[in-house]
């Protein structure tokens, strides 16, 4: 945050700033209980606090800002304790964020889209790191209650705040736009994810028509060519310019000649007509995708070709999305735990068939959650994908997973190498008996926590 006296803080987030002695501290703010709090630090007190968890993560990123709950009192303050005593915390979260929002202002670059949002935001990041420092979304803090925690972190010094837009209600996105107004946003895919916790496609459309709706004028707005469900999105109003990028359909960005190397993907992307050899360190086509959608962005922002080509070779994955992991055992495994949707599992699962080789290649598939009604047909598909694939061997887990399995089998897959498992101790038991030079591939919603099968095997 922009240097600013504890008092004008206090100010602006319609606080009142207590300092002094430890006895005074106390006295003003009726402590009970002992507990320690740390010196130097500025504390936010408050009585009321909506919002816990959201405080609780905007206070890993940013540690200064401590709230305490009207329950933890401290006889023991250190001297130099400052505290703020505000009415809500969240409030006072955001009138600091604002604040410090107008002080120092940056430009916007807002990331949506139901599959690939932190990969392309890492991307960015990795191409416009050098020339543009910035403050950028963290992990998948990415609804409009972290927004407050990014503006604080704002100094003057950067040029640019790069956000990635997620939601899980509708109207999420659009109040982000209305705080910091895109000047370029993009939408790498509009798909299933979340389908079932915010009712239906449709109203996906309608979540990701908030950041087209909520780029400011003269903007510039990226758009996925190929993906049917993006052209749903309305652009008729939009008073910027519109780009797009894609593989198979004519775009501003594209990519060509794509293949896959030991080490990655290799591709030629043509932006404008300009041809140039780009690779990426990450399997899949959907990661040309998203390297695509970073190209457009990044060039609309103002970097150059040699920029991209470096950010892009040097960019580091995110966790848990198609890690590699050689084992001592001799087997490799793919762990693509952080999350899945069918779109997302077919795409993994196409780059264990592409980079297995002679190896066999298991796939270890679990439930997708939050698919609402389309749920049943979309594990069958998947089960059918594993069959058509030519996979050597599928081990399922959770009651959705059996699902998979069933496709699996009923659309001509072995069924002596099919195995529906309904713990991770029985899955654990069908992964100590696969080859010792299998490939094997590790997928499923975030909740069913599938590292844990990985570290478990990783380390036999
Ligand atoms: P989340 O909202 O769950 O954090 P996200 O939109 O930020 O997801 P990533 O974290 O980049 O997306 O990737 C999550 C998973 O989605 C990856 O492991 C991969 O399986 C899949 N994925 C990534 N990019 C794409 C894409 N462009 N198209 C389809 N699937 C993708």
């Amino acid at each position: 945050m922009k240097a600013i006296s504890l008092k004008k803080l206090a100010q602006v987030i319609g606080g009142r700033f207590i300092t002094g002695s430890p006895a005074k501290i106390v006295h003003s703010l009726n402590f009970g209980n002992p507990k320690q709090l740390k010196p130097h630090q500025v504390y936010f007190y408050t009585r009321k606090c909506r919002y816990e968890k959201q405080l609780k993560a905007i206070q890993r990123i940013r540690p200064t800002a401590v709230v305490i709950p009207a329950h933890i009192s401290a006889r023991h303050i250190p001297a130099g304790t400052s505290i703020i005593r505000v009415k809500d915390a969240y409030e006072a979260f955001w009138k600091a964020g604002l604040w410090n929002w107008k002080q120092c202002p940056a430009r916007v670059i807002a990331i949506t889209g139901s599959a690939g949002k932190s990969t392309t935001t890492e991307m960015v990041a990795s191409i416009l790191k050098y020339r543009w420092p910035m403050v950028k979304t963290q992990g998948n803090l990415n609804t409009y209650s972290f927004l407050p925690s990014y503006l604080t972190r704002l100094t003057g010094r950067e040029k640019l705040l790069l956000l990635e837009m997620g939601m899980k209600s509708l109207n999420n996105i659009r109040k982000q736009c209305q705080v910091v107004y895109p000047e370029i946003g993009a939408v790498t895919n509009v798909g299933e994810a979340h389908a079932g916790s915010l009712g239906g496609l449709n109203l996906i459309v309608k979540a990701k028509q908030e950041l087209v709706d909520g780029i400011r004028k003269r903007g510039i707005l990226l758009l996925n060519a190929d993906d049917a469900r993006s052209r749903r999105l309305r652009t008729n109003r939009f008073q910027g310019k519109i780009f797009t990028f894609g593989i198979h359909h004519p775009a501003h960005v594209q990519a060509k000649n794509i293949r896959y190397s030991s080490k990655g993907m290799r591709f030629d992307a043509i932006l404008h007509g300009r041809s140039f050899p780009v690779f990426i360190p990450i399997f899949g086509t959907h990661n040309v995708y998203n390297a695509l959608t970073a190209i457009g962005i990044s060039w609309a922002f103002g970097a150059n070709i040699a920029e991209m080509q470096k950010g892009l070779a040097t960019f580091r994955a995110p966790k848990m999305r198609l890690q590699f992991i050689r084992c001592r055992s001799g087997r490799i495994l793919i762990n693509d735990a952080w999350n899945a949707n069918p779109t997302a599992m077919k795409a993994g699962l196409n780059v264990l068939k592409n980079v297995s080789g002679s190896r066999p290649s298991i796939a270890v598939l679990g439930d997708m959650l939050e698919l609402g009604s389309y749920s049943h047909y979309a594990h069958v598909q998947v089960g059918r994908y594993v069959s058509k694939l030519g996979i050597s061997q599928l081990i399922t887990l959770g009651q959705r997973g059996k699902i998979i399995a069933q496709a699996a089998v009923s659309s001509g897959m072995n069924r002596k190498k099919v195995f529906a498992c309904q713990n991770y101790q029985q899955a654990l038991y069908y992964l100590a008996k696969t080859p010792k030079h299998a490939m094997i591939y590790f997928k499923a919603s975030r909740s069913l926590h599938f590292e844990r099968l990985v570290k478990k095997l990783r380390n036999s």
